[in-house]
């Protein structure tokens, strides 16, 4: 039977009430940083619609006829929209597939639901051709259009889906699921703070050895700061962790950095191999340098990730020559 974490629990009481009242919305966009659970949360929710005995709070009950073809991925009222290879766009054929699809009758006399997974990966026709659904809705039907990135979905589409927001976690909650499966991680809170405060994330993060990725960035800004060190050398070492790695492991650090800078936590008894890190680094460095420094990491990163082929060695320099110079303006001002 599917089970809904800990943390998406206020979001799924808000929508059994809609339920209940027969005010279910015909369109939901559901959102929240990556590794927050929302394709399983929405898998749960159309679950709950589309079983024969659904309980007043439980997600679905796992044993009927229906749910029973949902586990096996071929119930007739579910349709699920992904791009064809990941990382691709979804196309207008499948938009009007879906179309076709949900003004249908449901095959079981309940709801027919469609799932759109990463809404955002839309291409222009295949948004405009959605648009002309949201606008008619038909009777028993659920959209549910599933984004880590709403932002980047149309104002359109947007205002007629009911909005439902996954804030990231980093409360008890979620440390003691991440702490059971983990086992015995020490250090819960700071794979959480790598994954942005996605559980799902910080799961996967864990087991690709990303903490450990962390410790020898921060080793080695650590190192370029008081010997001084050949970039070209330390870029080289970098480009064997993964440029985007190592991009997405420097926006935590420095958004880190900017919060201990912020809330002066020198005393901070926390000690972590992290923190000494984060609390000796930021020491040498005013509030202004830091988001410098974030922002330089988050232009890379966007740069990195975009369409054109990009020289990862030299992004990579250049980061460490910029960061080597504020080193040398702060020498300088001691002198
Ligand atoms: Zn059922």
């Amino acid at each position: 039977m599917l089970e809904l974490y800990p943390w998406q629990l206020t979001q799924w009481t808000q929508l059994l009430a809609a339920i209940d009242k027969g005010k279910l919305p015909h369109a939901l966009l559901l959102s929240g940083t990556e590794g927050i659970g929302l394709e399983h949360f929405a898998a749960c929710l159309a679950a709950r619609l589309l079983c024969g005995a659904p309980g007043k709070t439980t997600v679905a009950c796992g044993e009927c006829r229906s749910c029973i073809l949902l586990k096996a991925g071929n119930h007739p009222d579910l349709n699920r929209v992904i791009p064809e290879e990941e990382g691709q766009q979804i196309k207008v054929a499948a938009i009007r597939n879906l179309k076709d699809y949900i003004h249908l009758s449901s095959q079981y006399g309940r709801y027919k639901v469609a799932m759109i997974s990463p809404a955002n990966s839309m291409n222009r026709s295949a948004a405009n051709s959605l648009l002309k659904t949201l606008e008619e809705p038909p009777g028993e039907a659920l959209l549910i259009l599933v984004s880590h990135q709403p932002a980047l979905l149309p104002v359109t589409i947007r205002s007629r889906c009911q909005s439902i927001i996954f804030p990231a976690v980093f409360d008890q909650v979620a440390q003691e699921w991440l702490q059971s499966r983990l086992g015995d991680c020490q250090e819960i809170a700071e794979i959480l703070a790598l994954a942005h405060g996605g559980p799902l994330k910080a799961v996967q993060l864990f087991e690709a050895g990303s903490m450990e990725h962390q410790i020898t960035l921060l080793a080695d800004l650590t190192e370029s700061r008081s010997k001084g060190t050949d970039p070209v050398s330390l870029a080289l070492k970098w480009q064997k962790i993964g440029i985007l790695e190592v991009f997405s492991c420097l926006l935590t650090v420095f958004s880190r950095m900017s919060r201990l800078k912020l809330e002066n936590l020198d005393d901070n008894s926390d000690k972590s191999s992290i923190i000494r890190y984060l609390q000796a680094l930021v020491k040498g460095l005013d509030l202004v340098q830091i988001i410098a420094c974030y922002d330089l990491v988050k232009e890379n990163y966007f740069t990195a990730t975009g369409p054109i082929n990009i020289n990862k060695q030299g992004l990579l320099e250049d980061f460490i020559v910029y960061w080597q110079s504020l080193i040398q303006i702060r020498e300088d001002k001691i002198q």
